[in-house]
């Protein structure tokens, strides 16, 4: 039995032969190719300047930094995520609190950071940065946060890990219509992939001048940033402290290619997701709830067991189902208990909705070429189980 993973890449012909041409091109590193998948993420999400990067975590740290996120600032994001959503803004040396989620959407609730922002506008506490992470692929309230944004003046990063090919308010998720930046991942198991990549998307040309600066060591071959006159045609000036986090042409030729099929990738798992509801809706759990005007992008299918209503344990269900070869999963362990973030004094019930949500999620699989039976194994697999 071929285990089912709970995700996973799909490379096609053309893919493979994308990366090849770079192979057998000049360049396979800072050549045409990002700047074409960089072109192709614009014209898809609707956004003015997009940056391809080496990670999404590279694009959340340089983000951060070019939203002036420093020492003695606060990041606030959701504590169900992935632990980068967090780590970026210790990385810039500000700290970090989080804003607990949604029951139904698994998504920072909006009405949570209001109370939030209140109490911290009481203390002097407010956030410079909040990182909306668009949970398994729909998108955030981001209408609310950002009315927010401006009534309490903080910045807003999107953490579209999960999310390309997402719709939101008309728009796909990257346009950046309520946020300053968005960023994506290439990861294998996302919607599309580079093997390891990401982007920043921002309609902003200071962000986008900043984080290409900042994408690659801070040097600038431009004239109009230099202090003194050329040295000649071989000069580059270093203006302040950046990183190499680089995407390579090999890597954007495949995001390209990737790009073409992202459509394609968003019907399937739309799809999947359609047959995963109206076949599981007998059974003790619920699908995340996607409201009237948003779109995901089901990066991930995640239910939360009615662990009342079962003679099963939430961990019975994860150990039976992988015994049987499917790859079900746990999409997040909350944030705040991680041992690095619990050594900061977070304790569990800082944030009751994310740990009585990981008390029940379990993640279900879903990829572009799962098969009709792969899907039935899984659904047979948990009616025997819950039913
Ligand atoms: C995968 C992921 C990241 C990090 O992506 P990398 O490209 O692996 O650095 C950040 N945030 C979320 C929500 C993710 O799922």
């Amino acid at each position: 039995m071929i285990p089912i993973p709970y995700g996973r890449q799909d490379i096609n012909q053309d893919d493979i032969q994308s990366v090849i041409d770079i192979l057998h091109s000049e360049f396979i590193t800072q050549g045409p190719a990002v700047t074409n998948f960089e072109n192709a993420a614009i014209s898809y999400c609707g956004a003015e300047h997009a940056i391809a990067l080496n990670s999404a975590t590279s694009a959340l740290h340089v983000a951060c930094l070019a939203l002036g996120l420093g020492s003695g600032d606060w990041l606030w994001t959701s504590p169900i995520t992935f632990v980068a959503s967090a780590n970026c803004g210790l990385y810039c040396g500000a700290q970090v609190d989080f804003v607990d989620i949604d029951p139904q959407t698994f998504n920072l609730c909006p009405r949570a950071l209001e109370t939030k922002l209140v109490t911290a506008e009481r203390e002097g506490r407010l956030p410079k940065v909040l990182v909306a992470v668009h949970m398994c692929g729909l998108p955030c309230d981001m209408v609310k946060i950002h009315a927010l944004s401006i009534r309490y003046g903080f910045r807003i990063i999107e953490d579209a890990s999960h999310a390309i090919g997402a719709q939101y308010d008309g728009s796909h998720i990257g346009k950046c219509t309520h946020s300053d930046i968005t960023i994506f991942s290439f990861h294998p198991v996302k919607i599309i992939t580079t093997a390891e990549g990401g982007m920043a998307l921002t309609n902003s040309p200071d962000l986008a001048k900043k984080m290409r600066s900042l994408r690659s060591h801070g040097i600038s071959r431009d004239a109009s940033d230099m202090n003194q006159p050329s040295h000649g045609s071989w000069y580059y000036q270093q203006l302040e402290l950046g990183y190499n986090y680089r995407m390579s042409d090999i890597q954007a030729a495949l995001g390209c290619s990737q790009m073409r099929r992202l459509d394609n990738f968003i019907q399937q798992r739309n799809a999947l997701a359609e047959r995963y509801a109206s076949e599981l809706l007998d059974l003790p759990l619920t699908p995340q709830k996607v409201n009237p005007g948003y779109q995901s992008s089901f990066h991930l299918y995640v239910v939360r067991l009615s662990t009342d209503k079962m003679r099963v344990s939430q961990r019975d269900v994860f150990d039976r189902l992988r015994s049987q070869g499917i790859g079900v999963n746990l999409h997040y362990i909350p944030v705040h208990i991680q041992p690095f973030y619990a050594a900061m004094g977070f304790s569990p019930g800082d944030f009751p909705n994310a740990m009585a949500y990981y008390a029940q999620a379990i993640t279900l699989p879903l990829f572009h070429g799962m098969t009709d039976t792969q899907q039935s194994q899984v659904i047979h697999a948990l009616c025997n189980l819950l039913k």
